[in-house]
């Protein structure tokens, strides 16, 4: 199993005392902390190499340009892509998000196409397909859940006919935990010649992600979930996809030639990568794809659903706590209420303990309409949390209740 003392070493921030207390860090479904190596690469990069990329004949620009280029074929062997041009830098999840809604919209939706999401969407996977529904006429199918948070694939498997032009849902769901069957869903999709986006937003640090196997369209992600810096994230999509759509935005590096008759786009990936690239982000995300790896996500897998099961089996026990959440397949990530105390009391009391979790809807407000409730408290683990640290928490959170 892993070594979490020598783990929290790479983790100076994990030292930190909040109002004297330790710092005890559970909202690593918002952001994760950043280990020492991958602090150091940026700052190496600032120290040593730092140049504007693609352009420069000079040796420093050279350098910067060959370690961008060599990050970009790190994520595609994280991923398992077959190809490193079908690996796109963009800021985030959300930005990814956009730039598909954007650009399969350009190229391949209609007035009264459909496109089907779920009802446990983060708003990043929900906003710019009703922005596309305002712009082309779209029309959203939602995917409605169990009392569990686990997808109705019955009504998913009915959901589809000749309207239906992609569908886009996430991996694991950062309210629920669920574990989505991403596998079956796009397997069921490719039946009716349906291309699927998965956000993984809240996957990639968590479970091991072969886009090839999964025959993923297009596969998103953040760098800041996994150890990286912020500021930085990946689209993966299948080359004949991404040749097939426009651009998403204009200017240097996605050009091949300009002049004001007529412009010709860059190949991949740079046509989707335009201005100057996020260059020591896209290093230093390789530095953290590189350190998880060291440690194995089979191995952080194992470890957090030790702790999931941990800390549900320790929090049932505290009188009138409610779960959101309940999957067979799930994930390092609890939701909870506790009787009628609200979430941002209880979040607000527990952070005077040094507990740092997240309260409120989660950018997830339609799943939140769903359950008929404001938000939840939400406590979410990483590989450099401990038993011990549930313990506290789990104490903590009955000391809270038994104030009310
Ligand atoms: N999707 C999911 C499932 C998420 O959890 C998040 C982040 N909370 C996002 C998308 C958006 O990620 P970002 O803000 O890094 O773009």
């Amino acid at each position: 199993m892993l070594d979490t003392q020598k783990i929290r070493m790479d983790f100076p921030i994990l030292n930190r005392k909040i109002y004297g207390k330790d710092l005890i860090y559970f909202d690593n479904g918002a952001t994760t902390q950043k280990p020492l190596c991958v602090i150091e690469k940026m700052n190496e990069c600032y120290l040593n190499q730092n140049s504007n990329i693609h352009r420069g004949v000079h040796h420093l620009s050279q350098e910067a340009t060959m370690a961008h280029e060599e990050a970009r074929k790190s994520v595609q062997k994280f991923i398992n892509a077959a190809h490193d041009h079908e690996i796109i830098f963009t800021r985030g999840t959300t930005e990814s998000i956009n730039l598909v809604a954007f650009a399969f919209g350009e190229a391949f939706l209609k007035e009264g196409d459909e496109v089907i999401i779920s009802t446990m969407e983060h708003h990043s996977n929900i906003v710019p397909w009703q922005m596309l529904q305002d712009r082309k006429g779209i029309k959203l199918r939602i995917i409605p859940i169990n009392e569990k948070g686990e997808l109705d694939m019955e009504a998913y498997k009915n959901m589809f006919n000749e309207r239906t032009k992609l569908v886009s849902v996430m991996h694991v769901s950062n309210v629920l935990g669920t574990i989505n069957p991403v596998e079956e869903i796009i397997r069921i999709a490719h039946t009716h010649d349906v291309p699927v986006l998965i956000d993984g937003a809240q996957a990639i640090a968590h479970t091991k992600v072969d886009v090839q196997a999964l025959d993923a369209d297009f596969y998103v992600f953040s760098g800041h979930k996994i150890y990286g810096p912020n500021g930085i994230g990946v689209l993966y999509g299948k080359e004949k996809w991404l040749n097939a759509m426009p651009p998403y935005q204009g200017g240097g590096e996605m050009i091949a030639t300009v002049s004001f008759d007529k412009t010709v786009y860059n190949e991949l990936p740079f046509k989707f990568e335009a201005g100057t690239p996020d260059y020591v982000g896209s290093v230093a995300l390789a530095k953290a794809l590189e350190y998880v790896s060291a440690i194995g996500l089979e191995n952080i897998e194992a470890y957090e659903t030790e702790l999931l099961h941990y800390a549900m089996e320790g929090l049932s026990k505290i009188d009138g706590i409610r779960f959101y959440g309940t999957a067979d397949h799930k994930g390092a990530v609890i939701s909870f209420l506790v009787r009628d105390i609200h979430h941002y009391d209880m979040g607000m009391l527990l952070d005077k303990l040094g507990i740092a979790v997240r309260t409120g809807h989660h950018c997830a407000q339609p799943l939140m309409q769903h359950y008929g409730i404001e938000g939840t408290v939400r406590a979410s683990f990483s590989f450099y949390n401990t038993k011990e640290e549930i313990d506290t928490f789990i104490k903590a959170v009955e000391r809270v209740s038994n104030m009310f």
